[in-house]
């Protein structure tokens, strides 16, 4: 392909706004840390950025239709994101747009609608130490990456997470705590690629963490359309191919 791949970094944007601290650690928001990301690590992407208080939340028909790969940050208003905008999302990601599900859009409504399952988890916010064990070294999305991304600080998700078995596992989570978690899982969906990434705490830097850059930009070209899009349409195909019953 020699148009360049087109992602935009999706994101409530929040908790930016509304609390000092997490205003700290994210000035431009999270999206704009994550942009800024795949930008450095793949200067090739075309990236740009959307939130949900934009109208349609800056996802309508026309953007969605040039969009390659769409990455998605949400948390505490995942009821505010329109079900028009789910449908569509969903309706791309079948045609064969990728979708990377970051951290707590685990509960996100297109997360959700898209693997058919509670996507329900158990969780922790004390600041401890997380591993992310590679469990596929040959997986596109670990390409670049140790044995493990080290991070010192993040919020505890763990088993069971409501998911169904992942068709890729990348990433498994160890906690300081003794949890452990899948952390990095991929889905195939109609003609389109999904791909669960589980750090991303509103309130510690791990989007400027080098490897989890790296893991993104990694994601971002995982799950870029690999054929042609399919429509979703359910002909009735009158004019065979061949003349039937000629040899009876
Ligand atoms: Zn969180």
């Amino acid at each position: 392909m020699s148009e360049r791949l087109r992602v935009i970094v999706w994101n409530e944007f929040r908790h930016e706004r509304d609390e000092e601290s997490i205003r700290e650690v994210y000035p431009q928001g999270i999206h704009a840390a994550i942009a800024s990301g795949l930008q450095e690590m793949d200067p090739d992407l075309e990236v740009s950025v959307a939130t949900l208080d934009e109208p349609e939340h800056g996802l309508s028909e026309e953007r969605l239709e040039r969009c390659d790969v769409l990455f998605w940050w949400g948390h505490m208003a995942h009821g505010e994101v329109a079900d028009a905008v789910v449908d569509r999302v969903q309706k791309r990601v079948l045609e064969g747009m990728g979708l990377v599900a970051l951290h707590s859009a685990h509960y996100a409504k297109i997360f959700k609608r898209l693997l058919g399952t509670t996507c329900s988890l158990t969780w922790r916010e004390a600041d401890e130490r997380e591993r992310l064990w590679v469990c596929n070294p040959g997986h596109p999305i670990a390409r670049g990456i140790d044995r493990c991304i080290e991070l010192e600080r993040e919020e505890m998700y763990g088993e069971p997470f409501g998911i169904p078995a992942p068709d890729e596992q990348v990433f498994i989570s160890w906690f300081e705590g003794g949890e452990v978690f899948r952390s990095g899982n991929c889905y195939y969906r109609g003609n389109g690629r999904i791909f669960y990434f589980r750090p991303g705490h509103e309130a510690y830097p791990t989007y400027f963490d080098p490897q989890i850059k790296r893991a993104l930009a990694n994601a971002a070209r995982w799950a870029a359309p690999a054929g042609g899009r399919w429509v979703d349409e359910c002909p009735n195909v009158t004019e065979p191919r061949e003349p039937i019953g000629k040899s009876r």
